[in-house]
């Protein structure tokens, strides 16, 4: 680090505040996490300077018998942890990652049925700005109007209607369990694809915290970032009969070259989700976001359906009368980091929105645990409600301080003593 500070203040400033920033507040944004020292010392490896078209042992470079091991190392590790036959962990992102699946499975024209984006949906499952819904022709189910779970009957019935190549569940704000077998059910009834983006919960998945939707899929990709805890990346895994349709998709039809610094942080992060600690981890981040959920409800910020079953919650703040847009102000005032997000049948337009959301993979990360998500609740309610987008208003002050306190008591990237 001290040859980057000697070179380049300005970028060494950045790293420098942003550590800064995750240390003095509380991170609460459902799709982040704090990977550990050992992923990061890969990432930060000179195994980010090799070109490897290709996989291993098939690549189109001389020179990859060192980065072989690792993606190897990576696809056995990652099968292992999720019991799937086919691993391919190449893909840059989880929007890489989708890209590839619709390459595997459909032809430009095609059908897909996917969860829709303001019911808790992604930009990737069909949305009209993003290359899945300009190429494919999506049709969208979305959440029940009493329970505000995925509306399963309205699955079955549109699979029925439009007899779609591919169903699709999963998304960015499903608080809970989704029903994988009923979703396998549908998908062969109208003999479609059964996929699942489980970018957001496969970290729990790895930890065996909730059920896995390998054995029901027939394809599953992830960012490996999210509640996992890797590096910034994707993969997918999926049956032996489309391990060619992926791997092709993957590469030469999506992507060009491997990262592999990334790849072998991948490795490095499977590995660690095989630990007994890392399925205690995972175990606390459910507790933590019930009891989060739970003490946010206790202040009229309700949770979307009644709680949650995984690592977020989704709360309407219509009961107190305050958007999503000045919710998010106002605790990023106070030290509070998290994201407006449209709660189903919103009356706002999404980028004001009438719901936050709220995840635990960081605070669980910290050590914190269900004492400290109620503190976390009354001091998110208290910024919220009473509070202002003016850091130096009286309530962030106020919420700020009990903020200090949770993150001296449990650090993110503690010190060495
Ligand atoms: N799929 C889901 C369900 C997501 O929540 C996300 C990201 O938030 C993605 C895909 C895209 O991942 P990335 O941002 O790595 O492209």
């Amino acid at each position: 680090f001290a040859a980057l500070e000697a070179f380049d203040p300005d970028i060494a400033g950045v790293l420098t505040a942003e550590l800064g920033r995750i240390r003095g507040g509380l991170q609460l944004i459902a799709s982040e996490n704090l990977s550990s020292p050992e992923v990061l010392t890969a990432l930060g490896s000179t195994l980010s300077n090799k070109y490897a078209e290709g996989y291993p042992g098939r690549r189109y470079y001389g020179g990859c018998a060192e980065v072989d091991v690792a993606e190897n190392l990576a696809i056995e590790r990652c099968k292992a942890l999720f019991g799937a036959d086919h691993a391919n962990v190449q893909p840059h992102s989880g929007a890489s990652a989708n890209q590839a699946v619709y390459g595997a499975f459909l032809k430009p024209g095609e059908t897909i049925l996917a969860m829709s984006l303001p019911h808790g949906g992604h930009l990737t499952h069909g949305t009209k700005v993003s290359f899945s819904g300009k190429w494919f022709d999506a049709v969208h189910y979305g959440v029940d109007k009493d329970t505000e779970d995925v509306d399963y009957d309205e699955v079955e019935r549109l699979a029925k209607e439009h007899r779609p190549k591919v169903i699709l569940a999963g998304g960015s704000a499903i608080p809970r369990q989704i029903d994988f077998a009923r979703f396998r059910a549908i998908a062969d009834e109208v003999g479609a694809v059964f996929w699942v983006d489980a970018a957001h919960f496969i970290g729990l998945v790895a930890g065996k915290a909730i059920p896995s939707p390998v054995p029901h899929a027939d394809v599953v990709s992830f960012t490996t970032h999210k509640v996992l805890r890797g590096p910034r990346s994707g993969a997918i895994v999926c049956r032996e009969e489309h391990r060619a349709a992926i791997d092709k998709a993957v590469f030469p039809m999506m992507q060009g070259g491997p990262q592999m610094h990334t790849i072998a942080a991948k490795a490095v992060n499977f590995k660690e989700c095989a630990t007994p600690e890392y399925a205690a981890y995972t175990e606390q981040v459910v507790t933590n976001a019930r009891a989060l959920a739970a003490a946010l409800g206790e202040k009229g910020i309700r949770p979307t359906t009644g709680g949650t079953d995984t690592h977020l919650s989704l709360h309407d703040l219509q009961g107190v009368g305050v958007t999503g847009v000045d919710a998010e102000a106002r605790s990023d005032a106070a030290g509070i980091t998290l994201n407006k997000n449209a709660i189903p049948f919103d009356p706002q337009k999404p980028n004001i929105a009438s719901g936050i959301r709220v995840g635990t993979p960081c605070v669980t990360t910290q050590g914190m645990g269900e004492e400290q998500m109620q503190r976390i609740g009354e001091l998110i309610a208290r910024a919220v409600v009473d509070g202002d987008a003016d850091p130096e208003h009286a309530v962030s002050r106020e919420v700020r301080a009990g903020v200090t306190e949770l993150v001296e008591a449990f650090p993110a990237y503690p010190r060495p003593a």
